[in-house]
């Protein structure tokens, strides 16, 4: 099944996709993970990119386009994806139906006053790149990743300052593809509304609407 994860940033899509990737056995395609392995990397393409993802501004649709259809081209997202990051404009969502056939797109409604909670406290591991929350999923250790012992830091764009921008940029141009999905009859709704909700009780209704999704397809 290939799954777009729609939301604000610091609904969790990060967190359940990496969830679902395990239980479904598909991979979990982050366009934000493939934007910070650039920078990290200090490609010619991660120098031309720092300074949006910093500013957490949109990178611009044509090269984050070619950036997913070269992802997709590799052998493991032929039986299913779960995508997250992307589309995040309506050209996005334009360019990615000629790439990929999508089943279900799964919109996270999370209030600002969550994500804003959500994403001031988040961490992220350095070398794995789990996401921990210093309120909701605390490290066993301070500032050490429990699966793999590397340095948790915060990311540039969590900072309030920052958010807010993101927030604004995410009305403007991505809430659009809610009511673009929904004329495509491939929109389902999953509130989150508690920043305490542990991840396994979303995922576990995120499961629920991927079965009835696949019960419907086979009918
Ligand atoms: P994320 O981890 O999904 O919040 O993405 C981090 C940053 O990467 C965003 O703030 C953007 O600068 C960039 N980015 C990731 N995905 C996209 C996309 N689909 N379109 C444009 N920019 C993106």
């Amino acid at each position: 099944m290939r799954i777009v994860l729609l939301g604000p940033p610091g609904a969790g899509k990060g967190t359940y996709a990496s969830r679902l990737t395990v239980i479904l056995g598909v991979p979990h395609i982050s366009t934000g993970d493939m934007v910070r392995e650039e920078i990290n990397a200090k490609t010619e393409l991660g120098k031309a990119i720092k300074g949006y993802s910093d500013k957490g501004e949109l990178v611009p649709d044509e090269i984050m386009t070619k950036l997913l259809a070269k992802r997709l081209g590799e052998p493991d997202s032929e039986k299913g994806l779960i995508l997250d990051g992307f589309p995040r404009t309506i050209k996005q969502a334009e360019a990615l139906n000629r790439i990929s056939k999508i089943d279900l797109v799964i919109n996270l409604n999370v209030p600002d006053e969550v994500i804003i909670q959500r994403l001031s406290n988040r961490l992220i591991c350095r070398r794995c790149g789990t996401i921990y929350n210093k309120l909701t999923l605390k490290p066993k250790r301070d500032n050490i990743c429990d699966k793999c012992g590397g340095e948790l830091y915060q990311r540039e764009d969590d900072r309030p300052k920052v958010i807010q921008d993101r927030l604004n940029l995410y009305r403007k141009n991505t809430e659009p593809l809610i009511e673009y999905y929904k004329k495509k009859n491939l929109l389902r709704n999953v509130r989150c509304d508690d920043l305490m909700i542990p991840p396994e009780v979303i995922v576990e209704k995120i499961m629920l609407i991927i079965g009835s999704v696949q019960d419907t397809s086979r009918t």
